[in-house]
């Protein structure tokens, strides 16, 4: 099999909504379904490539199966309004631009904006922003080359969705690496820098490359590790094993390694599906085999994900094949999120029972987590307190650091599926951190990290062999 591996060189390809009459796969799809997720992908598009189409997608059980959804444009993920207006359009072979513009409409109304990402989390250089950087969380800043801002898939419940239908520009990207550096250099609070996307690793390594390695300078003592978040493990393994510059991308990762400190790949798997093809497992054995570091992460959505026993095996795979569990998200409120929508309520108990499963090994896993406005929101649990059921929830990452780790509840509503749903329990007026928040909004920085941890340096003591040199 492994020979095999090397010696097939699937290329990369794209298909996308032009395709949907070509994958010869779909002609098992009746011509209505067909049609619907024409009209769907005008809204919102959606990118496959070969593998996904062949080894992952179990044909026989679509439309059901999580990968067909996960990938494929789904007649739900509009309104009925805006799935008819769209497709009266197409019906009537309208200009191409006129159903441009009413996509563009719908597209607006998907809230392509959520939790303030674009104003407040950008810093700042001698009062200039830095566009391509975010630094929400003390310890960690986020790095979006402009070279990978576009992904293995367009999951219609990412953030990232107005990115991929051209309806926000690259202003969050950078082609700075320099900008990068400075800044990292200049701030010994971060020990983190996280390169996201998109996707990083549809870049070639050449162009990774100019990123990562002005940031293993030895001068910049105070960071301890390079992360790299990516779907590519899941839904393009050839990267790591056949693509042409996959050698020298793993000669990458060892370099990250020498320098003394961690590589951490912050793989998006959403199916233990992801995790069962020998493709994936031999991508996964290359990564580690480097020295690298791969911890999981994806959001609990329905139609892919969303019972205990899926999380129950994905976690369980992970750890077996060496790979950390690590945090289970909250899908944002945007983009086709009422298909996909999990109650909280519901998504906890999925998490709990899932985790109830599983070994130590894998309860690792944080979550359900929803990346909020004043932070990471986790959700404890749902408990009865004097007569009254509420959620239990707790900040992971803070704007303000102190906020971090302070239990907090609020009224228990079934139907809330994100934080905006949630008010305070026990008849507040407001959440412990609302008036701190909202006076941090009004400043325009939004983040606050009075107390700077003391950096440490890791240098090694010199072994015994350089003192008797
Ligand atoms: C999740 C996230 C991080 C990383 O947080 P960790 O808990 O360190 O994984 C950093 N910045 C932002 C804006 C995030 O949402
Ligand atoms: S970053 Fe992850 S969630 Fe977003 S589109 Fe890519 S694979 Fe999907």
């Amino acid at each position: 099999m492994s020979q095999s591996l090397v010696t097939d060189r699937p290329r990369f390809r794209v298909f996308g909504p032009r395709d949907l009459d070509s994958i010869p796969q779909l002609a098992s799809i009746s011509p209505s379904e067909r049609h619907a997720m024409q009209v769907v992908s005008r809204v919102l598009p959606f990118q496959v490539n070969p593998y996904v189409i062949e080894q992952l997608i179990d044909w026989r059980s679509v439309p059901d199966d999580p990968i067909f959804q996960l990938t494929f444009p789904q007649r739900g993920m509009l309104e009925k309004d805006d799935f008819a207006r769209v497709e009266r359009l197409l019906t009537r072979r309208a200009p191409a631009e006129v159903v441009a513009r009413a996509a563009a409409r719908v597209q607006r109304r998907l809230n392509p904006h959520p939790a303030g990402q674009q104003a407040l989390n950008v810093p700042t250089e001698d009062g200039a922003r830095l566009p391509g950087l975010q630094h929400k969380y003390r310890e960690t800043v986020l790095f979006f080359p402009a070279q990978g801002q576009t992904c293995h898939a367009y999951c219609t419940y990412c953030f990232r969705w107005p990115q991929f239908v051209g309806l926000e520009d690259l202003r969050f990207a950078s082609r700075e690496a320099d900008d990068l550096v400075r800044y990292v250099r200049a701030h010994e609070e971060v020990t983190s820098v996280l390169l996201t996307g998109g996707d990083p690793l549809v870049m070639r390594t050449s162009v990774l490359r100019r990123y990562v390695e002005p940031l293993l300078d030895p001068s910049i003592e105070h960071l301890a590790s390079i992360r790299i978040g990516t779907k590519s493990v899941a839904y393009w393994p050839h990267r790591f094993l056949t693509d042409p510059d996959a050698e020298d991308l793993l000669r990458l990762f060892e370099q990250v390694v020498a320098s003394g400190r961690s590589l951490a790949f912050m793989a998006h798997y959403s199916h233990p599906r992801e995790l069962s093809t020998p493709v994936a497992r031999a991508a996964l054995r290359r990564i580690l085999a480097t020295g690298a570091v791969v911890r999981c992460q994806a959001p609990i959505v329905a139609h892919v994900n969303d019972d205990a026993q899926t999380w129950a095996d994905l976690w369980r795979m992970q750890v077996q094949l060496g790979a950390i569990p690590y945090y289970m998200f909250v899908a944002r409120d945007t983009g086709a999120r009422r298909y996909f929508e999990v109650p909280l309520a519901r998504a906890f108990d999925v998490y709990r029972d899932a985790f109830s499963r599983v070994s130590g090994l894998a309860r690792t896993v944080r979550g359900p987590s929803m990346s909020a406005t004043p932070g990471k929101v986790v959700i404890d649990g749902v408990a009865r307190v004097r007569g009254e059921a509420v959620f239990a929830l707790r900040l992971l990452q803070a704007r303000d650091a102190r906020w971090v780790g302070r239990p907090f509840f609020a009224k228990m509503d079934e139907k809330a599926a994100w934080f905006d749903d949630l008010v305070p329990a026990f008849e507040e007026e407001s959440f412990f951190f609302s008036d701190e928040l909202h006076a941090l909004q009004a400043t325009g920085d939004a983040r606050s990290w009075p107390h700077k941890p003391a950096t440490r340096s890791l240098k090694l003591l010199p072994d015994d062999d350089d003192l008797a040199a």
